[in-house]
């Protein structure tokens, strides 16, 4: 395994990079830890005043940055864009907000005899992230802007598909004056990763990306009897219920599946529309697809752009197959393609029967599972049909009806009218097979800290 760029829109290999030697591996566990020893020591102030620097470089570079995104896993530069500001700005929610976060928290106890109680939040020590390429900024920003915010330090393990990003953000906070060591990107083996868990001055592991890595990771942790959060598939619902407004709700199942080329944690992978519209909304959905266009990244007018690598498009093509060698009928909508690069054809997959193994799989590209609901009661039953628990959305004109039905489905986060989305002040994590622990706002920065109670009796 080693560390490539290989731009996905022209196939060509861009830069190579070697796996990390052991000693370089324990130098920076070294430096990590003699970093951690000041840096929590450090006040609330000068950790914010070192997150919005990050920010602000962020936004002031943000062509270059999105460039790299483009280039690494060939998203489409706006999309790129978008990432870069939802990168600065939960390094900014993070500068503004960490200390509140953080606060002392008075206990209250039953008489004055028995003292005064306070749970005070204390860093933990080096923390492992673990981060896929889907969003290489944001899903690093997520880990890094909290816990950096409450005295822990980080090294991280990237994608092998992204190394410029990884080393992109590691320049980027040596720049926003973050001390040397308290940020460290590496570029380590799998085996390595497991030789990082187990020393014993990590504290910490913060993993997104698969069930096959998460498993491992977090038994790993489990052995080394260390916290960890995992963040990981999921086959999101988008329930369309017959007092929807159509239009826009097929307007958001176009953009809830396809955008950064349907390679989304929470893409709307699973359609479920009610039988009183389900004609409509097919109808109007595969309309929509149609007008898809694919192409280069950086042309403004492309609208669907490239998997990440050839190998994403060759497994996603295996997974189709499956399903459909189960019953499912499959139906391709004919975009004009480019003649080299990883692209996909969008595909609808209907007739996905309970027995079929699509129904409990994640497809990681531009392909919608649809299923025809009796009612209400019948989608939230297909809805909770699946191994995994991230997000999901209901689309009613009736907002309670909304949150009733929101209420029923067994995931981490439900949006009425809005496919699932990602925004800095707002929580982000799953249940069951999605993984467990949160990311973002208090919740996110108070995974790795030391909940001390101190009691004076
Ligand atoms: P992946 O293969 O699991 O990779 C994620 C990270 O784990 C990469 O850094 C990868 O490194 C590393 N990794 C993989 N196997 C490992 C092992 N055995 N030991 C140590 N590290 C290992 O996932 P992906 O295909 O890149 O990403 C897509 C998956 O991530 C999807 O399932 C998606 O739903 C999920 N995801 C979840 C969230 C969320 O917040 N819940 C967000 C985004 C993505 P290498 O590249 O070197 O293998």
């Amino acid at each position: 395994m080693a560390y490539a760029t290989t731009n996905p829109f022209t196939a060509e290999q861009v830069k190579v990079y070697p796996n990390a030697t052991d000693a370089e591996i324990d130098a920076a566990l070294d430096k990590a830890q003699a970093a951690y020893l000041s840096w929590r020591q450090t006040s609330f102030a000068e950790r914010a005043k070192i997150l919005q620097k990050a920010a602000d470089i962020l936004r002031r570079d943000s062509d270059s940055y999105s460039r790299l995104l483009t280039l690494e896993m060939g998203k489409l530069f706006s999309e790129a864009k978008a990432e870069t500001e939802l990168s600065a700005a939960i390094f900014e929610y993070y500068a503004k907000n960490a200390q509140a976060l953080l606060v002392a928290e008075d206990l209250p106890v039953a008489s004055k005899d028995e003292g005064r109680a306070k749970v005070i939040h204390q860093p933990l020590g080096i923390l492992l992230a673990v981060e896929p390429w889907n969003f290489p900024f944001y899903q690093v920003a997520r880990i890094i802007a909290p816990q950096l915010s409450a005295g822990n330090t980080i090294v991280l393990k990237h994608a092998s598909n992204v190394p410029q990003s990884a080393e992109a953000m590691d320049k980027l906070m040596i720049e926003a004056g973050l001390p040397a060591g308290a940020f460290q990107n590496l570029f380590p083996s799998h085996a390595q990763v497991s030789r990082i868990i187990a020393d014993h001055r990590v504290r910490g592991v913060a993993l997104t990306g698969s069930e096959g890595a998460g498993a491992k990771v977090a038994a790993e942790a489990g052995t080394a009897l260390k916290k960890c959060t995992m963040e990981l598939g999921g086959a999101d619902s988008f329930i369309v219920l017959e007092d929807a407004d159509l239009e826009k709700a097929i307007k958001w199942a176009v953009f809830g599946r396809h955008w950064n080329a349907g390679q989304v944690c929470v893409s709307a992978k699973r359609m479920i529309v009610v039988d009183a519209v389900y004609d409509r909304f097919l109808a109007g959905y595969r309309e929509g697809v149609s007008k898809l266009k694919m192409g280069d990244p950086m042309d403004p007018t492309t609208t669907l752009a490239p998997l990440s690598s050839q190998g994403a498009v060759d497994s996603l093509k295996t997974q189709v197959q499956g399903a459909v060698a189960a019953g499912a009928k499959m139906e391709e909508i004919p975009l004009e393609m480019p003649n080299a690069g990883s692209f996909f054809r969008p595909v609808i997959l209907t007739d996905v029967g309970a027995e079929n193994p699509a129904r409990r799989e994640e497809f990681f590209g531009p392909v919608t599972l649809l299923f025809r609901a009796k009612d209400e009661a019948d989608a939230i039953a297909i809805a909770n049909d699946s191994p995994y628990g991230l997000g999901g959305s209901v689309f009613t004109k009736d907002e309670a009806r909304g949150v009733r039905v929101a209420e029923q489905i067994e995931t981490g986060m439900v949006y009425i009218n809005h496919p699932t989305m990602v925004k800095a002040d707002l929580p982000f994590g799953g249940v069951l097979r999605s993984g467990f622990g949160r990311e973002l706002i208090g919740l996110g920065i108070k995974e790795f800290v030391n909940h001390k109670l101190i009691d004076v009796v």
